[in-house]
């Protein structure tokens, strides 16, 4: 701990973002840069704790108040060091993730908590500037090949683990392009694409080799790449969406969320063969789910030019501050508002979308909603009741269905004979990322079903290392939270 007062001395302080009228002409970040003493004091007020918190908060375990105290030493280097040694890609997780970290850091119990997730940031993107982000390819090679079905956080990032083992990797992708939802889902605003490029770049360097274009149980049987490598694994993710099964969802106008993204990400790409365009400009839009998705859909509604963007959640309105029944340094269920919220959306919670209406060519007008409440007993799950003589109609010419996914795809379960849970993710325990079929792994959102990319990061790892000890009886990567680091 460099600065014993560091805590008492300086307020919390994040990137600050680009005026909304601005930002929203574009599809750029729009953070805008702290000063390097501003993030040395940030830095300072991490207090060392004996018992850090924040890495029981962190799915990576990463090694939070030895970076925090090389920033504050100006140690930007080490810093990169210590960051890299627990997480693949800290400027995914830096720019993306919700940060549990810091709703377990000690400082949090009464004052503002460390700002982990900016700091973090920087230091990536201040390696990545200096240049200290460089392929660093195995020794040796061990004769053994691995195929990674998927590239999400989760493949990426198992790949790059086991390539560092000394096994030759091959990554499959379906898409054009590597990333998942981080280049599919995700809106450039909220991660510009040549931040996964210029990883992907390292990547192929270090050795791995990239096959895009390619689904497998569908381009090439799940069974015949199973034969050709000596270890299998998935992280396909939980491509399943859930969908909305009510009067009217089949008119022009009800569209999936991820169809809505996806397009256009590959817009924002330059790619000009979209198929049936789908925009938001000039309509009234609705975007039925209140999480991550459904914020998402926002930002790039508000984008198109939308004549209005409203937002329907079905669960109630959280609490602002974390609630008495979740206390540090669980997660807390309370209200998130992400900057596309702040964008210009109206939020509805406890609102249910009974039917869509139509005009007489079939595209959505409107649709009709009715206000709900949740009926909670002790020991039992909580029931919606919807509210008698609450129906109201809404104009609205563009519904983004954005309610998550139910789970993973069965084709490639199908054709290896893996056993799935009820929600159809694929089985396999968290000790050892095993699925039933000897020599077949799964790791990510296609193991836990949807989740974090911080999770998906993790899993990635986890699951490395017991491919690798299946290929080679023993593994020298390192298990979560195992930092191969000295302190500072
Ligand atoms: C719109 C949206 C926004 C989100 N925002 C955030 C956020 O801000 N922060 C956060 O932490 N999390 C966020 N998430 C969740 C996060 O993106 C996921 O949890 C994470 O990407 C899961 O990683 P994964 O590697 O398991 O799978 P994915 O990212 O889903 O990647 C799976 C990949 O496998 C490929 N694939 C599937 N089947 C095959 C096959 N048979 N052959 C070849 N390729 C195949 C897919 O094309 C895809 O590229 C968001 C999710 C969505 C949908
Ligand atoms: S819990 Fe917070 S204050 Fe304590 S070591 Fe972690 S980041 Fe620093």
């Amino acid at each position: 701990m460099g600065k014993i007062t560091g805590f008492l001395e300086f307020d919390r302080k994040v990137e600050e973002y680009a005026p909304v009228e601005d930002r929203v002409k574009n599809y750029k970040e729009f953070t805008l840069p702290m000063k390097e003493k501003e993030l040395k004091d940030q830095g300072a007020r991490c207090m060392d704790c004996g018992i850090p918190f924040c890495h029981s908060g962190c799915p990576l375990g990463n090694l939070i108040p030895d970076f925090n105290d090389a920033v504050y030493l100006g140690k930007w280097e080490k810093a990169a060091e210590i960051l890299h040694s627990t997480n693949n890609f800290p400027e995914f997780t830096g720019r993306l993730c919700p940060a549990p970290c810091e709703e377990a850091c000690v400082l949090g119990i009464n004052e503002d908590p460390v700002t982990i997730e900016n700091i973090e940031k920087n230091i990536v993107e201040t390696a990545f500037k200096k240049g200290w982000v460089v392929a660093e390819p195995p020794a040796s090679r061990t004769g053994k090949t691995v195929a990674v079905i998927g590239s999400g956080p989760a493949g990426l990032a198992a790949a790059q683990q086991l390539n560092r083992a000394g096994h030759l990797v091959t990554l499959f992708e379906r898409d054009e392009k590597v990333g998942g939802l981080l280049r599919y889902g995700i809106p450039d605003f909220k991660m510009e694409k040549n931040i996964i490029d210029r990883r992907v770049k390292i990547l192929e360097e270090e050795g791995i080799i990239i096959k895009t274009g390619v689904h497998v149980g569908v381009d090439v049987l799940a069974t015949e790449i199973k034969d050709q490598f000596d270890a299998v694994l998935l992280s396909g993710g939980a491509t399943v969406r859930r969908g909305l099964p009510i009067e009217g969802a089949d008119l022009k106008g009800v569209v999936q969320a991820m169809d809505f993204l996806k397009q256009n990400n590959k817009r924002v790409d330059g790619i000009t063969d979209l198929g049936e365009e789908i925009k938001a400009t000039g309509k009234n839009v609705v975007v039925i789910g209140g999480g991550d998705t459904g914020s998402d859909c926002i930002g790039t509604s508000i984008r198109h030019g939308a004549t209005s963007v409203s937002n329907f959640e079905i669960l109630g309105k959280p609490p602002v501050g974390r609630p008495e029944d979740q206390p540090w340094p669980f997660w807390p269920m309370r209200l998130r508002t992400s900057s596309s919220h702040k964008e210009g959306v109206e939020r509805f919670f406890s609102i249910s979308t009974k039917k869509f209406i139509g005009d007489k060519n079939g595209n959505l007008k409107g649709l009709i909603t009715s206000e709900v409440e949740w009926i909670t007993q002790p020991g039992q799950r909580p029931i919606l009741k919807e509210v008698p003589g609450t129906e109201k109609e809404w104009k609205c010419e563009l519904a983004l269905l954005a309610m998550g996914f139910t789970g993973s795809e069965m084709t490639i379960a199908e054709q290896l004979g893996l056993e799935a849970d009820a929600r159809t993710n694929i089985k396999a325990s968290e000790a050892d990322y095993k699925t039933n079929v000897p020599g077949v792994f799964v790791a990510g959102d296609q193991r836990r079903g949807q989740s974090l990319i911080v999770w998906a990061i993790s899993e990635g790892r986890q699951a490395a290392y017991h491919v690798d000890t299946y290929l080679m009886g023993t593994s020298y990567l390192p298990l979560k939270g195992e930092g191969d680091l000295p302190r500072v």
